[in-house]
């Protein structure tokens, strides 16, 4: 069975299946309670057939009713991305904002003829890859007057597989499970895990600049794309297949971020790896923040690029990998399809014990293509299997309110950006939630130049008043972010959450640059207004 074959989950991540059972829920809500010392219930999951939607604004003619609906549990399917906030909603009944139709193009064909019919009638039109966003990039826009939600779903096979020049051709459809599975029988692998990968697709991660899990080289969708096929309402764009070029700025690169605001991207080629095969993995403790963030800036500077160097801070270290509060945790990872990595791990581990680090040899799990469980003990498997475990349907409406926050910067602002950020936004948390706040951090990703920081904060809010206190949080940290000379986002996306603090971080003219293209590939303006330009 493909991923696909199951209904979307309307109020948590993922399908049905993901759903955590209401037995499951109320085993959370009894640990909460305890820890708060008062009474929570988990809310009623609402019955999808008993929502409320407005009636549909749009008829579909008949010539398009073999791919476009205005199915109630479509719509509702479609109304939110995955952002904790609208999640919330949605389980409240929520659903005054839902797409008058959804298109399910079989082909490009049935695409073309779509985007046309929306374009005729000044429809809003929103790309659909696995509605994954956090940022509201797949939300009808409250004062557009008809709106057509366009889910890629339908094209979702692997077209080519060039196996010379290792590179596949994807539709934009096909899920991450999908397109591995199917590159699995060649040996090869995309090598490209958002921690969304079991639920977005190739044409929502190009379109966002996703960024994979691995640490360091070859992480962004950026570094995969080889060319790229959008339709806009003015026509197609496709680039050529080309290993590199020199030639101008790269039409790829406006495709790559552009958010379903230029066009609908229906496939791409991906550059592919061999699957890899020998792995190292160490976790070492550090009695500070300060000094294993200094330990993490000098690994990557040795660009040995391990593909896990992240480096929890003490409260999350404490939290999910069962450190003591004080001590921070840096795990290294290197994974090669031909190299053994025990020599790689022995340099990054001797600068680690350098700057202050302390781990034990024996803590140090080489894997030579054994199938070792390589660091799946210790505090290194008790944080993956924190993170693995994360289910947001877990404590939906619980008065909990959790949410994260992600950005770059260079080392020469670091630790200065942090302390910057932490005072603002700890200020504002516990303004808002008092002494069940918390804000904590870690690296997701490094560079020689600069780590991308990735803040989580959770705390106690009034029922009902989450969506106001996440608001005033949510504000303080972009602001902070902007003033402090971060980015708004490192790989989340900006969609109309972040629209705003980016027209602050880049320059003004760029903007305009991007509002001509716009109007040259969207001249009607119907492909996902508000979405990273407010025009
Ligand atoms: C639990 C969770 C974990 C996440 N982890 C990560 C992470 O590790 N790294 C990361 O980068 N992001 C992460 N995200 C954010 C999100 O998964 C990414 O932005 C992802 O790339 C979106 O893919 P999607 O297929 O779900 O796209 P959607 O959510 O459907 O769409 C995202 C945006 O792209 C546009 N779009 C989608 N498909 C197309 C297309 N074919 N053509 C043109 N525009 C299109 C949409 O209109 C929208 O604006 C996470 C989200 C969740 C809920």
């Amino acid at each position: 069975m493909t991923a696909r074959a199951e209904r979307r989950s309307f109020w948590t991540w993922g399908y049905l299946s993901d759903e955590p059972t209401e037995k499951e829920r109320i085993a959370v809500a009894k640990n909460l309670a305890r820890r708060l010392g008062t009474e929570i219930t988990p809310p009623r999951v609402p019955d999808i057939s008993q929502l409320k939607l407005r009636n549909p604004r749009i008829a579909v003619p008949s010539k398009y009713k073999a791919w476009v609906t205005n199915d109630h549990n479509d719509r509702v399917t479609h109304t939110y991305g995955g952002h904790p906030i609208e999640l919330l909603a949605a389980l409240r009944g929520d659903f005054r904002h839902p797409p008058d139709a959804v298109a399910h193009p079989r082909n490009e064909d049935e695409l073309e003829a779509t985007l046309s019919w929306c374009d005729d009638n000044g429809y809003t039109a929103i790309p659909y890859g696995g509605g994954t966003s956090v940022v509201w990039g797949v939300n009808v826009p409250h004062d557009s007057a008809s709106a057509v939600t366009i889910d890629l779903d339908n094209l979702n096979n692997v077209l080519e597989i060039d196996d010379v020049s290792r590179a596949g051709r994807f539709q934009a459809g096909i899920l991450g499970p999908d397109l591995e599975a199917a590159l699995r029988p060649n040996g090869l692998t995309l090598r490209h895990f958002p921690q969304s990968f079991p639920w977005s697709t190739v044409g929502g991660w190009v379109a966002t600049r996703s960024g994979g899990h691995y640490a360091t080289n070859g992480t962004h969708i950026d570094d995969f794309v080889e060319s790229t096929r959008m339709l806009s309402p003015t026509g197609w764009f496709e680039s050529r297949r080309l290993p590199g070029s020199g030639a101008g700025p790269s039409p790829d690169r406006l495709v790559i971020g552009s958010e379903g605001t230029l066009g609908i991207i229906s496939e791409c080629w991906l550059r592919l790896q061999k699957r890899p095969r020998y792995r190292a993995t160490a976790g070492v403790i550090y009695p500070s923040w300060d000094s294993g963030c200094t330990a993490v800036r000098h690994i990557v500077q040795t660009k040995l690029w391990p593909a896990n160097l992240r480096i929890l801070d003490p409260v999350e270290a404490g939290n999910n990998a069962g450190l003591d509060g004080k001590q921070s945790l840096v795990i290294i990872g290197f994974e090669s399809a031909d190299v053994p990595q025990g020599e790689n791990i022995a340099v990054a581990v001797a600068i680690a014990r350098e700057y202050g680090g302390v781990i034990a040899d024996e803590d140090i799990v080489v894997d030579n293509g054994q199938g070792n469980t390589t660091g799946r003990t210790g505090p290194v498997g008790a944080w993956r299997s924190a993170f693995i475990g994360v289910n947001a349907g877990l404590t939906a409406g619980l008065g909990l309110l959790t949410d994260t926050f992600e950005t770059a910067t260079t080392w020469n602002n670091w630790p200065n950006f942090d302390a910057h950020v932490r005072e603002r936004v700890g200020r504002v948390l516990r303004e808002t939630m008092g002494e069940s706040a918390t804000l904590s951090c870690r690296f997701t990703h490094v560079y020689p130049d600069g780590p991308a920081p990735y803040y989580s904060f959770s705390g106690v809010a009034p029922r009902g008043g989450e969506a106001e206190i996440w608001r005033q949080i949510k504000e303080e940290a972009t602001a902070s972010l902007v003033d402090a000379g971060g980015t708004v986002t490192h790989h989340h996306a900006v969609g109309r959450m972040h629209a705003r603090g980016w027209s602050q971080q880049r320059p003004p003219l760029f903007g305009d640059v991007l509002k001509a293209t716009k109007a040259t590939l969207d001249p009607n303006g119907i492909l996902n207004p508000g979405v990273l330009l407010k025009i």
